[in-house]
């Protein structure tokens, strides 16, 4: 069995900035990302980022990938990064259980854990949604972002949150017609910047409408949408039809941290951090000792948060295995300053309600 220091599972912004301020602080890092390339989400981010210059707005989410890992080129004799492994257990001896590639699989003991696994797309339940053709808007932009692959000629946009905004204003300019984007909601739940942008370019943003169903033999061949009333049920002759070859679904994400509950981590289902999430203390550890997590894994925000909890949860655990640096409360206190201007807006002030509800639940505060 292998021994570590800290390990930090996921290698997206907020495990790159963990292990960034955790080897600041002096500690061993050893990152471990189940894909062949760091960055997370931002490998496919080619639009200009908002939120806070410190979190580099006005720069592509791709380009941040590549500031991010130069930062960890100062730290190269303290940090050490393993690609395509994945880590598939956390037991209650402290052990995680990784697989390398296909086959390797192997065992390793650190003292402290980060766990920044990041989310996964939800999906939407309506007849035929398995056809080929029907794709999370993530995959969409993994397609065309990062292999080049065009994913089809005419889609519908099932959401319009900023992600689904994104991708469809990505999605023409790749050259797909957008035939239309829908939300069940009564309104657009991303910028009003981004869908004026795509209004001007000829878009529909049908609001309160929904999938009906999809239609085809062996991939999709047509989509049958309907407008919902209030209390999101379907009403009866509003049926559209939209001939498309492609629907993408961006209905949110859900964090992915199973493994903290494979752990035995407190956790609690917080609708304003969309799903289950880790009870916190204000060092980002979890009910389990030297158990931390940061990131899109305890509450789905943005990278511009997932940095900053990075940062924060880097240097707590690398405090707490001993390596305290002699700005460490001016630092914390920095970060924590950070993340209450991010969240000063009106989604952040979303966010903060669902935090709160994790102070209640434990006792502690995040
Ligand atoms: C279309 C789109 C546009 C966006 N635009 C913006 C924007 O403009 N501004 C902004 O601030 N945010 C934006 N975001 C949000 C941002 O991308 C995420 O909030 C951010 O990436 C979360 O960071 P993270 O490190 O927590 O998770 P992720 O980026 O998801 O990284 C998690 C990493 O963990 C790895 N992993 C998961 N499980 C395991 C395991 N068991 N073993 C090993 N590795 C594992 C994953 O492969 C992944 O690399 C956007 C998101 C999308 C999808």
């Amino acid at each position: 069995m292998r021994e570590a220091e800290l390990v930090i599972i996921g290698g997206g912004p907020a495990g790159l900035c963990a292990a960034v301020s955790a080897a600041e602080s002096g500690a061993q890092v050893l990152v471990i990302e189940r894909n062949k390339t760091l960055g997370g989400q931002l490998v496919k981010q080619t639009h200009m980022f908002f939120g806070s210059e410190k979190q580099y707005a006005s720069t592509r989410g791709i380009d941040i990938t590549a500031i991010l890992l130069d930062k960890l080129k100062n730290y190269k004799e303290k940090v050490e990064i393993l690609t395509e492994t994945t880590v598939v257990g956390m037991f209650e001896d402290g052990v995680i259980s990784v697989l390398h590639k296909e086959d390797n699989y192997y065992k390793i003991k650190p003292k402290a854990v980060i766990v920044a696994t990041g989310a996964f797309e939800k999906a939407l339940a309506f007849p035929n949604n398995d056809l080929p053709g029907i794709y999370g808007a993530g995959a969409v932009q993994t397609l065309m972002n990062v292999h080049g692959v065009k994913p089809g000629n005419r889609v519908l946009m099932v959401g319009a949150g900023n992600i689904g905004l994104i991708v469809s204003y990505q999605l023409m300019q790749a050259g797909v017609e957008v035939a239309a984007i829908l939300d069940a909601a009564p309104r657009i739940g991303g910028y009003l910047v981004h869908a004026s942008k795509i209004r001007r370019m000829g878009v529909p943003i049908l609001t309160s409408h929904t999938v009906k169903e999809a239609v085809g033999e062996d991939c999709l061949e047509k989509a049958v949408i309907c407008q919902v009333d209030e209390r999101f049920q379907p009403i009866e002759g509003t049926e559209k039809e939209f001939d498309v070859d492609v629907m993408c679904i961006s209905v949110g994400l859900t964090p992915l941290n199973e493994l903290l509950a494979m752990r035995g981590c407190e956790m609690k289902y917080i609708p304003q951090l969309s799903g289950f999430v880790p009870v916190r203390n204000e060092n980002y550890e979890t009910t389990v000792e030297n158990v931390f997590a940061a990131g899109d894994s305890t509450g789905v925000e943005e990278a511009s948060a997932a940095m900053v909890e990075g940062y924060l949860a880097g240097i707590c655990a690398a405090a707490k295995i001993g390596y305290v640096p002699d700005n460490f409360e001016e630092r914390k206190n920095d970060y924590v300053k950070q993340l209450n201007y991010l969240r000063s807006g009106p989604v952040g002030k979303h966010i903060l309600t669902g935090i709160e509800q994790i102070v209640t639940a434990g006792g502690r505060h995040v």
